[in-house]
Protein backbone atom coordinates (compact mmCIF):
# COMPACT_ATOMS: atom_id res chain seq x y z
CA UNK A 1 0.00 0.00 0.00
CA UNK A 2 1.10 3.43 -1.18
CA UNK A 3 2.86 5.87 2.26
CA UNK A 4 0.38 8.62 1.16
CA UNK A 5 -2.52 6.10 0.98
CA UNK A 6 -0.90 4.89 4.85
CA UNK A 7 -0.88 7.97 6.13
CA UNK A 8 -4.34 8.58 5.04
CA UNK A 9 -5.72 5.70 6.37
CA UNK A 10 -3.81 6.88 9.72
CA UNK A 11 -5.76 9.84 9.52
CA UNK A 12 -8.90 8.40 8.77
CA UNK A 13 -8.37 5.86 11.74
CA UNK A 14 -7.35 8.85 14.32
CA UNK A 15 -10.68 10.69 13.12
CA UNK A 16 -12.61 7.65 13.69
CA UNK A 17 -11.53 6.83 17.08
CA UNK A 18 -11.65 10.88 18.02
CA UNK A 19 -15.14 11.09 16.76
CA UNK A 20 -18.22 9.15 16.71
CA UNK A 21 -17.88 6.25 14.25
CA UNK A 22 -20.46 7.01 11.39
CA UNK A 23 -21.38 3.32 10.44
CA UNK A 24 -23.76 1.50 12.38
CA UNK A 25 -22.89 -1.76 14.51
CA UNK A 26 -24.21 -4.74 13.94
CA UNK A 27 -26.24 -6.30 16.85
CA UNK A 28 -23.49 -9.42 15.74
CA UNK A 29 -20.36 -6.48 16.48
CA UNK A 30 -22.26 -5.45 19.68
CA UNK A 31 -23.40 -8.95 21.33
CA UNK A 32 -19.70 -9.75 22.51
CA UNK A 33 -19.58 -6.15 25.02
CA UNK A 34 -23.16 -6.95 25.98
CA UNK A 35 -22.27 -10.47 26.79
CA UNK A 36 -19.73 -8.86 28.66
CA UNK A 37 -21.80 -6.83 30.06
CA UNK A 38 -24.43 -9.49 30.93
CA UNK A 39 -22.12 -11.43 32.44
CA UNK A 40 -20.43 -8.96 35.08
CA UNK A 41 -23.91 -8.19 35.94
CA UNK A 42 -25.51 -11.46 36.84
CA UNK A 43 -22.17 -11.72 39.17
CA UNK A 44 -22.31 -8.43 41.18
CA UNK A 45 -25.17 -10.15 43.67
CA UNK A 46 -27.43 -6.68 43.74
CA UNK A 47 -29.90 -8.43 46.41
CA UNK A 48 -31.47 -6.62 49.45
CA UNK A 49 -28.56 -6.24 52.05
CA UNK A 50 -25.39 -6.96 50.10
CA UNK A 51 -25.65 -3.35 49.08
CA UNK A 52 -23.76 -4.04 45.41
CA UNK A 53 -26.08 -1.55 43.29
CA UNK A 54 -24.15 1.44 43.45
CA UNK A 55 -20.90 -1.09 42.14
CA UNK A 56 -23.31 -2.20 39.26
CA UNK A 57 -24.74 1.52 38.65
CA UNK A 58 -21.08 2.74 38.80
CA UNK A 59 -19.97 0.17 36.33
CA UNK A 60 -22.61 0.88 33.81
CA UNK A 61 -21.73 4.41 34.42
CA UNK A 62 -18.31 4.03 33.41
CA UNK A 63 -19.27 1.99 30.00
CA UNK A 64 -21.38 4.86 28.82
CA UNK A 65 -19.08 7.50 29.55
CA UNK A 66 -16.08 5.48 27.74
CA UNK A 67 -19.41 5.47 24.72
CA UNK A 68 -19.46 9.06 24.71
CA UNK A 69 -21.73 10.11 27.81
CA UNK A 70 -21.22 13.59 29.62
CA UNK A 71 -20.47 13.35 33.16
CA UNK A 72 -23.46 15.84 33.26
CA UNK A 73 -25.94 13.12 31.48
CA UNK A 74 -25.09 10.73 33.84
CA UNK A 75 -26.75 10.77 37.42
CA UNK A 76 -27.52 8.54 40.41
CA UNK A 77 -30.13 9.22 43.04
CA UNK A 78 -29.07 7.51 45.97
CA UNK A 79 -32.13 5.97 48.43
CA UNK A 80 -30.56 3.92 52.01
CA UNK A 81 -28.14 1.47 50.66
CA UNK A 82 -28.88 1.33 47.45
CA UNK A 83 -29.48 3.51 44.39
CA UNK A 84 -30.82 4.60 41.00
CA UNK A 85 -28.78 5.63 37.45
CA UNK A 86 -30.35 8.00 35.21
CA UNK A 87 -28.59 9.10 32.02
CA UNK A 88 -29.86 11.31 29.34
CA UNK A 89 -29.42 10.94 25.80
CA UNK A 90 -29.64 14.71 24.67
CA UNK A 91 -31.55 15.20 21.57
CA UNK A 92 -32.52 17.89 19.74
CA UNK A 93 -35.18 19.66 21.84
CA UNK A 94 -38.32 18.61 19.50
CA UNK A 95 -40.48 17.39 22.15
CA UNK A 96 -40.92 15.95 26.19
CA UNK A 97 -38.38 13.45 26.74
CA UNK A 98 -39.72 9.89 26.70
CA UNK A 99 -38.44 7.31 29.40
CA UNK A 100 -37.22 4.10 28.99
CA UNK A 101 -37.26 1.99 32.20
CA UNK A 102 -35.44 -1.00 34.11
CA UNK A 103 -34.23 -2.18 37.47
CA UNK A 104 -30.82 -3.58 38.42
CA UNK A 105 -31.94 -5.30 41.76
CA UNK A 106 -32.64 -9.29 41.93
CA UNK A 107 -34.42 -11.18 44.21
CA UNK A 108 -32.13 -13.69 46.71
CA UNK A 109 -31.18 -16.77 45.59
CA UNK A 110 -30.70 -20.01 47.21
CA UNK A 111 -27.70 -21.79 45.44
CA UNK A 112 -28.36 -25.29 46.90
CA UNK A 113 -31.50 -25.28 45.24
CA UNK A 114 -30.02 -24.55 41.56
CA UNK A 115 -29.55 -28.13 40.18
CA UNK A 116 -26.53 -27.63 37.96
CA UNK A 117 -25.47 -23.86 38.07
CA UNK A 118 -24.22 -21.23 40.46
CA UNK A 119 -26.86 -18.44 40.48
CA UNK A 120 -24.25 -15.91 40.06
CA UNK A 121 -22.92 -16.52 37.08
CA UNK A 122 -23.93 -16.67 33.90
CA UNK A 123 -23.66 -20.01 32.09
CA UNK A 124 -25.08 -21.23 28.86
CA UNK A 125 -26.83 -24.91 29.01
CA UNK A 126 -28.33 -26.03 26.02
CA UNK A 127 -30.41 -23.41 23.90
CA UNK A 128 -30.98 -21.41 27.20
CA UNK A 129 -28.75 -18.80 29.60
CA UNK A 130 -28.85 -19.57 33.31
CA UNK A 131 -28.36 -17.13 35.94
CA UNK A 132 -29.99 -15.08 38.49
CA UNK A 133 -31.61 -11.91 37.05
CA UNK A 134 -31.02 -13.18 33.69
CA UNK A 135 -34.90 -13.13 32.68
CA UNK A 136 -35.62 -10.71 35.48
CA UNK A 137 -34.33 -8.68 34.76
CA UNK A 138 -30.20 -8.09 33.69
CA UNK A 139 -30.78 -9.45 30.37
CA UNK A 140 -32.96 -6.18 29.18
CA UNK A 141 -31.57 -3.44 31.70
CA UNK A 142 -27.96 -4.53 29.87
CA UNK A 143 -30.00 -4.52 26.62
CA UNK A 144 -30.40 -0.63 27.18
CA UNK A 145 -27.39 0.36 28.20
CA UNK A 146 -25.83 -1.12 25.44
CA UNK A 147 -28.17 0.45 22.60
CA UNK A 148 -27.40 3.71 24.37
CA UNK A 149 -23.85 2.91 23.94
CA UNK A 150 -23.99 1.97 20.17
CA UNK A 151 -26.01 4.56 19.18
CA UNK A 152 -23.74 6.83 20.81
CA UNK A 153 -20.98 5.88 19.54
CA UNK A 154 -22.43 6.00 16.10
CA UNK A 155 -23.49 9.72 16.64
CA UNK A 156 -26.66 9.31 16.57
CA UNK A 157 -28.82 12.72 17.98
CA UNK A 158 -32.40 12.02 18.94
CA UNK A 159 -35.12 14.20 17.87
CA UNK A 160 -35.71 14.55 21.58
CA UNK A 161 -34.49 13.51 25.05
CA UNK A 162 -34.36 9.83 25.89
CA UNK A 163 -33.95 9.17 29.47
CA UNK A 164 -32.58 5.20 30.61
CA UNK A 165 -33.99 5.22 33.82
CA UNK A 166 -32.32 2.36 36.28
CA UNK A 167 -33.64 1.43 39.98
CA UNK A 168 -31.99 -0.20 42.69
CA UNK A 169 -35.05 -1.96 45.00
CA UNK A 170 -37.90 -3.09 42.54
CA UNK A 171 -37.83 -6.42 44.60
CA UNK A 172 -38.32 -4.89 47.45
CA UNK A 173 -39.16 -1.33 48.75
CA UNK A 174 -39.15 0.79 45.58
CA UNK A 175 -38.14 3.99 46.69
CA UNK A 176 -35.95 4.17 44.11
CA UNK A 177 -38.71 4.14 41.47
CA UNK A 178 -40.40 6.84 43.30
CA UNK A 179 -37.53 9.03 43.48
CA UNK A 180 -37.24 8.72 39.70
CA UNK A 181 -40.99 9.06 39.23
CA UNK A 182 -41.20 12.51 41.28
CA UNK A 183 -38.03 13.86 39.39
CA UNK A 184 -38.92 13.03 36.16
CA UNK A 185 -43.34 13.25 35.87
CA UNK A 186 -42.67 15.49 32.62
CA UNK A 187 -41.80 12.72 30.40
CA UNK A 188 -44.05 12.09 28.11
CA UNK A 189 -44.68 8.64 28.64
CA UNK A 190 -42.62 5.70 29.92
CA UNK A 191 -41.75 1.98 28.42
CA UNK A 192 -40.43 -0.55 31.48
CA UNK A 193 -39.01 -3.28 29.80
CA UNK A 194 -39.09 -5.85 33.06
CA UNK A 195 -40.24 -9.17 31.89
CA UNK A 196 -40.77 -10.62 28.67
CA UNK A 197 -43.83 -9.48 27.07
CA UNK A 198 -43.41 -12.32 24.23
CA UNK A 199 -45.27 -15.74 24.29
CA UNK A 200 -44.14 -18.96 22.66
CA UNK A 201 -46.32 -21.83 22.33
CA UNK A 202 -44.83 -25.06 23.81
CA UNK A 203 -43.21 -25.44 20.06
CA UNK A 204 -41.69 -22.23 20.32
CA UNK A 205 -43.74 -20.98 17.51
CA UNK A 206 -44.72 -17.31 18.92
CA UNK A 207 -48.12 -16.47 19.56
CA UNK A 208 -48.61 -13.09 21.32
CA UNK A 209 -46.55 -10.23 22.07
CA UNK A 210 -48.30 -7.86 25.57
CA UNK A 211 -47.65 -4.71 26.35
CA UNK A 212 -48.57 -4.19 29.79
CA UNK A 213 -51.40 -1.22 30.28
CA UNK A 214 -52.06 -1.86 33.68
CA UNK A 215 -50.78 -3.96 36.97
CA UNK A 216 -52.84 -5.08 39.83
CA UNK A 217 -52.05 -3.81 43.01
CA UNK A 218 -50.08 -5.27 45.71
CA UNK A 219 -51.35 -5.29 49.06
CA UNK A 220 -50.57 -7.76 52.28
CA UNK A 221 -52.65 -8.03 55.29
CA UNK A 222 -52.26 -9.21 58.65
CA UNK A 223 -55.05 -11.24 59.75
CA UNK A 224 -54.74 -11.90 63.86
CA UNK A 225 -56.43 -14.01 66.48
CA UNK A 226 -56.11 -14.11 70.38
CA UNK A 227 -56.74 -16.09 73.45
CA UNK A 228 -56.18 -16.75 76.98
CA UNK A 229 -53.51 -19.54 76.72
CA UNK A 230 -53.04 -21.95 79.40
CA UNK A 231 -51.60 -25.24 79.46
CA UNK A 232 -52.15 -27.38 77.28
CA UNK A 233 -52.78 -30.13 79.20
CA UNK A 234 -56.14 -28.06 80.35
CA UNK A 235 -57.40 -27.44 76.49
CA UNK A 236 -59.78 -24.43 76.09
CA UNK A 237 -62.18 -24.16 73.19
CA UNK A 238 -60.62 -20.29 72.41
CA UNK A 239 -58.08 -20.81 70.83
CA UNK A 240 -56.36 -18.64 68.33
CA UNK A 241 -55.29 -21.59 66.18
CA UNK A 242 -58.83 -22.81 65.69
CA UNK A 243 -60.09 -19.50 65.25
CA UNK A 244 -57.65 -18.02 62.87
CA UNK A 245 -57.80 -21.35 60.56
CA UNK A 246 -61.53 -21.00 60.66
CA UNK A 247 -61.04 -17.58 59.59
CA UNK A 248 -58.52 -18.72 56.77
CA UNK A 249 -61.16 -21.16 55.40
CA UNK A 250 -63.60 -17.86 55.00
CA UNK A 251 -60.72 -16.06 52.89
CA UNK A 252 -60.12 -19.53 50.64
CA UNK A 253 -63.72 -19.50 49.85
CA UNK A 254 -64.10 -15.61 49.59
CA UNK A 255 -64.76 -14.59 45.43
CA UNK A 256 -64.43 -10.92 44.76
CA UNK A 257 -66.36 -9.61 42.38
CA UNK A 258 -66.43 -10.37 38.76
CA UNK A 259 -64.56 -6.96 37.03
CA UNK A 260 -63.09 -6.18 34.16
CA UNK A 261 -61.70 -3.27 31.59
CA UNK A 262 -60.60 -2.63 28.01
CA UNK A 263 -58.11 -4.49 28.48
CA UNK A 264 -58.81 -7.88 29.98
CA UNK A 265 -61.55 -7.56 27.47
CA UNK A 266 -58.90 -7.01 24.25
CA UNK A 267 -56.47 -9.61 25.29
CA UNK A 268 -58.86 -12.60 26.31
CA UNK A 269 -60.40 -11.95 22.38
CA UNK A 270 -56.94 -12.06 21.19
CA UNK A 271 -55.63 -14.47 23.53
CA UNK A 272 -58.71 -16.82 23.04
CA UNK A 273 -57.70 -16.85 19.18
CA UNK A 274 -54.85 -19.08 19.85
CA UNK A 275 -56.29 -21.60 22.20
CA UNK A 276 -58.66 -23.82 22.35
CA UNK A 277 -60.77 -25.61 24.75
CA UNK A 278 -63.17 -24.96 27.40
CA UNK A 279 -61.10 -21.94 28.67
CA UNK A 280 -60.85 -20.54 25.09
CA UNK A 281 -64.55 -20.39 24.78
CA UNK A 282 -64.72 -18.92 28.33
CA UNK A 283 -62.51 -16.47 27.52
CA UNK A 284 -64.03 -15.81 24.03
CA UNK A 285 -67.49 -15.40 25.99
CA UNK A 286 -66.31 -13.17 28.12
CA UNK A 287 -64.76 -10.48 25.44
CA UNK A 288 -68.58 -10.82 24.14
CA UNK A 289 -70.35 -10.63 27.16
CA UNK A 290 -68.74 -8.77 29.77
CA UNK A 291 -69.19 -10.68 33.38
CA UNK A 292 -70.77 -13.63 31.53
CA UNK A 293 -71.29 -15.57 35.31
CA UNK A 294 -70.63 -18.99 33.39
CA UNK A 295 -67.54 -17.75 31.64
CA UNK A 296 -66.04 -16.64 34.63
CA UNK A 297 -66.83 -19.42 36.50
CA UNK A 298 -64.76 -21.22 34.11
CA UNK A 299 -62.09 -18.55 33.96
CA UNK A 300 -61.63 -18.76 38.21
CA UNK A 301 -61.37 -22.26 37.82
CA UNK A 302 -57.59 -21.55 36.35
CA UNK A 303 -54.94 -20.23 38.88
CA UNK A 304 -53.37 -18.67 35.86
CA UNK A 305 -55.96 -16.60 34.82
CA UNK A 306 -58.19 -15.72 37.48
CA UNK A 307 -56.56 -13.02 38.54
CA UNK A 308 -57.59 -11.53 35.52
CA UNK A 309 -61.24 -11.07 35.96
CA UNK A 310 -61.02 -10.12 40.30
CA UNK A 311 -59.65 -8.91 43.01
CA UNK A 312 -57.66 -12.60 44.56
CA UNK A 313 -56.32 -12.74 47.76
CA UNK A 314 -54.63 -16.19 49.63
CA UNK A 315 -52.94 -16.86 52.59
CA UNK A 316 -49.06 -16.83 52.36
CA UNK A 317 -47.55 -17.08 56.19
CA UNK A 318 -49.02 -18.58 59.56
CA UNK A 319 -47.61 -18.42 62.94
CA UNK A 320 -48.78 -19.02 66.04
CA UNK A 321 -47.89 -20.59 69.93
CA UNK A 322 -44.90 -20.04 71.68
CA UNK A 323 -44.50 -23.43 73.30
CA UNK A 324 -45.59 -26.78 72.26
CA UNK A 325 -46.78 -27.50 75.94
CA UNK A 326 -48.75 -23.59 76.40
CA UNK A 327 -52.26 -22.91 74.80
CA UNK A 328 -51.63 -20.47 72.10
CA UNK A 329 -52.33 -16.41 73.08
CA UNK A 330 -52.02 -15.66 69.15
CA UNK A 331 -51.85 -16.59 65.90
CA UNK A 332 -51.29 -14.03 62.76
CA UNK A 333 -51.34 -15.04 59.07
CA UNK A 334 -49.93 -12.74 55.81
CA UNK A 335 -53.18 -13.08 53.44
CA UNK A 336 -51.33 -11.26 49.97
CA UNK A 337 -53.83 -9.78 47.58
CA UNK A 338 -53.45 -8.62 44.01
CA UNK A 339 -56.08 -6.09 44.06
CA UNK A 340 -57.82 -5.25 40.44
CA UNK A 341 -57.44 -1.79 39.11
CA UNK A 342 -60.01 0.72 40.34
CA UNK A 343 -60.64 -1.24 43.43
CA UNK A 344 -58.78 0.23 46.70
CA UNK A 345 -57.52 -0.98 50.28
CA UNK A 346 -59.93 -0.24 52.60
CA UNK A 347 -62.57 -1.65 50.17
CA UNK A 348 -60.53 -5.23 50.33
CA UNK A 349 -60.07 -4.91 53.54
CA UNK A 350 -63.04 -4.66 54.39
CA UNK A 351 -64.51 -7.59 52.22
CA UNK A 352 -61.81 -9.64 53.89
CA UNK A 353 -63.05 -8.71 56.92
CA UNK A 354 -66.85 -9.22 56.19
CA UNK A 355 -65.53 -12.62 54.76
CA UNK A 356 -64.28 -14.09 58.33
CA UNK A 357 -67.42 -12.82 59.78
CA UNK A 358 -65.70 -12.86 63.27
CA UNK A 359 -65.47 -9.66 65.60
CA UNK A 360 -62.36 -11.75 67.15
CA UNK A 361 -60.39 -11.95 64.34
CA UNK A 362 -58.80 -8.61 63.26
CA UNK A 363 -57.56 -7.46 59.47
CA UNK A 364 -55.46 -4.81 59.34
CA UNK A 365 -52.87 -3.40 56.27
CA UNK A 366 -48.90 -4.47 56.47
CA UNK A 367 -46.22 -2.22 55.96
CA UNK A 368 -45.42 -1.37 53.52
CA UNK A 369 -48.19 1.03 53.00
CA UNK A 370 -49.37 -0.21 49.84
CA UNK A 371 -49.27 1.79 46.06
CA UNK A 372 -52.08 1.09 43.86
CA UNK A 373 -51.47 2.54 40.35
CA UNK A 374 -53.83 3.82 37.33
CA UNK A 375 -54.16 2.25 34.58
CA UNK A 376 -52.29 3.30 31.08
CA UNK A 377 -54.98 2.71 28.69
CA UNK A 378 -55.37 3.27 25.92
CA UNK A 379 -51.56 3.02 24.08
CA UNK A 380 -50.84 6.02 22.76
CA UNK A 381 -50.96 5.13 18.84
CA UNK A 382 -47.72 6.44 17.72
CA UNK A 383 -46.12 4.04 21.06
CA UNK A 384 -47.99 0.85 19.82
CA UNK A 385 -47.74 1.25 16.43
CA UNK A 386 -43.45 1.47 16.93
CA UNK A 387 -43.99 -1.32 18.93
CA UNK A 388 -45.89 -3.12 16.52
CA UNK A 389 -43.16 -2.36 14.12
CA UNK A 390 -40.12 -3.72 15.86
CA UNK A 391 -41.93 -6.92 16.84
CA UNK A 392 -43.04 -7.59 13.42
CA UNK A 393 -39.25 -7.22 12.11
CA UNK A 394 -38.84 -10.39 13.97
CA UNK A 395 -42.20 -11.75 13.90
CA UNK A 396 -44.00 -10.53 11.31
CA UNK A 397 -47.74 -10.61 11.46
CA UNK A 398 -48.52 -11.78 15.09
CA UNK A 399 -50.72 -9.97 17.48
CA UNK A 400 -49.30 -7.20 19.54
CA UNK A 401 -52.10 -6.25 22.60
CA UNK A 402 -52.70 -4.44 25.44
CA UNK A 403 -52.25 -7.29 28.94
CA UNK A 404 -52.86 -6.60 32.40
CA UNK A 405 -50.36 -8.36 34.27
CA UNK A 406 -51.31 -9.83 38.06
CA UNK A 407 -47.68 -8.95 39.00
CA UNK A 408 -46.75 -5.29 40.23
CA UNK A 409 -43.36 -3.06 38.83
CA UNK A 410 -42.15 0.18 39.22
CA UNK A 411 -44.19 0.89 35.95
CA UNK A 412 -46.70 2.26 38.85
CA UNK A 413 -45.00 4.70 40.35
CA UNK A 414 -44.56 6.90 36.87
CA UNK A 415 -48.26 6.16 36.22
CA UNK A 416 -48.86 7.72 39.81
CA UNK A 417 -46.91 10.55 39.03
CA UNK A 418 -49.09 11.30 35.78
CA UNK A 419 -46.53 9.76 33.17
CA UNK A 420 -48.19 6.92 31.05
CA UNK A 421 -46.32 4.01 31.29
CA UNK A 422 -46.27 0.34 29.26
CA UNK A 423 -44.30 -2.91 30.22
CA UNK A 424 -42.56 -3.61 26.85
CA UNK A 425 -39.62 -6.09 26.64
CA UNK A 426 -38.80 -7.79 23.39
CA UNK A 427 -37.59 -11.26 24.86
CA UNK A 428 -40.26 -14.22 23.94
CA UNK A 429 -40.64 -16.75 26.36
CA UNK A 430 -42.75 -20.39 26.83
CA UNK A 431 -45.10 -20.04 29.95
CA UNK A 432 -43.70 -20.63 33.05
CA UNK A 433 -40.00 -21.13 31.03
CA UNK A 434 -38.27 -18.54 32.76
CA UNK A 435 -38.27 -19.30 36.55
CA UNK A 436 -38.20 -15.85 38.01
CA UNK A 437 -37.86 -15.68 41.61
CA UNK A 438 -37.17 -19.26 41.63
CA UNK A 439 -34.04 -22.17 40.66
CA UNK A 440 -32.47 -22.18 37.70
CA UNK A 441 -33.44 -18.48 36.09
CA UNK A 442 -33.09 -18.79 32.41
CA UNK A 443 -33.69 -17.58 29.01
CA UNK A 444 -33.37 -18.42 25.90
CA UNK A 445 -30.13 -17.81 23.93
CA UNK A 446 -32.02 -16.47 21.07
CA UNK A 447 -33.86 -13.54 22.81
CA UNK A 448 -30.67 -11.37 23.51
CA UNK A 449 -29.27 -10.29 20.74
CA UNK A 450 -33.01 -10.31 19.27
CA UNK A 451 -33.29 -7.72 22.36
CA UNK A 452 -30.76 -5.77 20.77
CA UNK A 453 -32.53 -5.67 17.53
CA UNK A 454 -35.45 -4.78 18.99
CA UNK A 455 -34.08 -1.62 21.39
CA UNK A 456 -31.98 -0.48 18.06
CA UNK A 457 -34.98 -0.16 16.32
CA UNK A 458 -37.76 1.29 18.77
CA UNK A 459 -35.30 3.91 20.64
CA UNK A 460 -34.92 6.27 17.24
CA UNK A 461 -38.47 5.48 15.89
CA UNK A 462 -40.15 6.13 19.71
CA UNK A 463 -37.66 9.58 19.87
CA UNK A 464 -38.82 10.53 16.52
CA UNK A 465 -42.68 9.40 16.84
CA UNK A 466 -45.32 11.95 17.09
ZN1 LIG B 1 -38.36 -7.49 37.59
Amino acid sequence: MATTSRIGLAVCLAMALSAPQAFAETTAQAMPEYMDMLAYAISVQTVKGKDQVPALARYFAEKLESAGFAQADIETIPVGNTEALVVRYRGKGDGKPFIVHGHMDVVPANAEGWSDHEPFKLVKDGPYYYGRGVADMKDQTVALVETFMRLKREGYVPQRDILLTLTGDEETDEFTAEAVARRYHDAEFALDADGWSGEYDANLKPVLFGVVAAEKGYADFLVTAASPGGHSSEPNPDNAIYKLSAAMQKIAAYQFPVEYNGITLASFKAMSAHMQGPLADALRRFAEHPGDARAAAVISANPSYVGQIRTTCVATEFTSGHARNALPEQAAANVNCRIFPGDTVAGVQQQLQHAVADSAIKVSVQDPAPVLGPISYPVLPQVMAAVTQAVHERFPGIEVIPVMIPASSDSRHFRNHGVPTWGVSPAFAKPGDVHAHGYNERILASELPASLDFWYELLPALAKAK
